[in-house]
């Protein structure tokens, strides 16, 4: 079974942090709400979800993959890098 990635919509949630993963089958329903604390969630595309990245990824890895490397400066600017 795959681990899923949720996050909530909208805000914190004091009880599963606003994010959390899931193991579900794959024909099962997509999660809408929080187990937990039964806010709408949705599911976060994450590669590292299946199967799990053990090593973080490093930021030439991430370049050789092709993504655009971003980093916090101040609240809400990002700069190329
Ligand atoms: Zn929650």
């Amino acid at each position: 079974m795959p681990i899923y990635e949720y996050e909530r919509v909208e805000g914190d949630c004091k009880i599963c942090g606003g994010r959390f993963e899931l193991r579900r089958p794959v024909d099962r329903e997509p999660l809408t709400h929080c187990p937990l604390c039964r806010q709408e969630v949705r599911k976060v595309i994450s590669l590292a979800s299946t199967p799990r990245i053990l090593k973080p990824v490093s930021i030439s890895d991430a370049k050789k993959a092709g993504f655009t490397v971003l980093e916090r400066r101040d609240r809400g600017t990002y700069e190329k890098l």
